[in-house]
């Protein structure tokens, strides 16, 4: 099937990368800067998506890419990258140093995903590799038309991408999903092994930018960014205060468990107001995004406990 293109100014454009799952629709992009200075991608989506965005591509009169660049190296960001470099050879690829190794060779990313994610992971479908002489040398970093900000938190190998006013953030800056109506949907993206510290600083990092066109990973853009991304710190400050007073024990990593707090997080947060104007089988998905968020919280409050002072990754 055709991806769908939103395009947002002459040179901006997000292709909609929907991987056959249940409720995965509008989640998952590909964006594409075409200036005429340089051609460049930010996340690539899964490999299942990789003939439609080459097709959407192909489509908007690109053959040439300056680079491919990688938020982190999760399947629903990084996985259709061997398949762009083959088709587009020569590219850099520009991801994470902690990164590289899983591009470089990709099985043991791969089993990680089908052990976490299970039929997910399979829909996503497994990366081909990169070779190691396609990735982005320091020569041609220093030449690129955008900067990397160092971004971990939802994952080690994390970058957000910063160029002319307009912030690619990952999951840097959590989730936001377009409603219908002026409502929000915003929630962390903090699966464990989450470090609060290091996520606000990350945070900190991108609203050093002062950019307020926001690109999500998942998912479009806020013209609003610098907004966006103090509520945002707020919400982990928030989440941080309700959970801390869970006591550590039993049962804590039971689906029950973390369902209960997502309960209670839902009708207490108000940027996880818009939950109830998402479709059925998007809330299925996000709640379960909710639990693993919830889970990396009380992982990271749980560490403090034992070990106060260590809690910086
Ligand atoms: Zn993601």
């Amino acid at each position: 099937m055709a991806a769908t293109v939103h395009q947002f100014d002459t040179h901006l454009f997000l292709i909609v990368l929907t991987p056959p799952i249940s409720g995965f629709q509008d989640f998952i992009g590909a964006w594409l800067v075409a200036g005429p200075e340089s051609v460049y991608l930010v996340d690539v989506g899964p490999a299942s998506t990789a003939d439609p965005l080459i097709d959407a591509i192909t489509a908007l009169g690109v053959d040439r890419l300056d680079y491919i660049c990688l938020t982190h190296i999760h399947m629903d960001h990084a996985g259709a990258v061997g398949h762009l470099a083959r088709q587009f050879p020569g590219t850099p690829v520009v991801c994470h140093p902690k990164g590289t190794p899983h591009i470089v060779d990709p099985e043991r990313l791969w089993q990680g995903t089908l052990k976490t994610l299970g039929e997910t992971g399979r829909a996503y479908g497994p990366m081909l590799p990169v070779d190691p002489s396609w990735i982005a040398t320091e020569s041609q970093l220093a030449s690129a038309p955008f900067q990397l900000l160092d971004t971990p938190g939802h994952s080690p190998h994390h970058y957000a991408i910063s160029t002319n006013g307009c912030l690619f953030a990952g999951e840097a800056g959590g989730v936001c999903l377009p409603l219908p109506s002026d409502d929000i949907y915003l929630r962390p993206a903090t699966p464990p092994r989450f470090f609060l510290e290091t996520s606000l600083s990350s945070i900190d990092r991108l609203m050093a930018t002062r950019s307020e066109t926001l690109c999500y990973g998942h998912f479009g853009m806020r013209e609003d960014g610098m907004n966006m991304l103090a509520m945002h710190r707020e919400q982990l400050l928030f989440w941080e205060k309700m959970l801390a007073v869970e006591t550590a024990g039993q049962g804590m990593d039971s689906v029950d468990f973390a369902n209960r707090w997502v309960d209670l997080l839902l009708a207490e947060d108000p940027l996880l107001n818009g939950f109830s104007q998402l479709a059925p089988e998007v809330q299925v998905r996000e709640r379960e995004f909710l639990c693993n968020s919830v889970k990396g919280f009380v992982g990271y409050l749980a560490s403090l406990k034992e070990n106060p002072i260590s809690n910086f990754e």
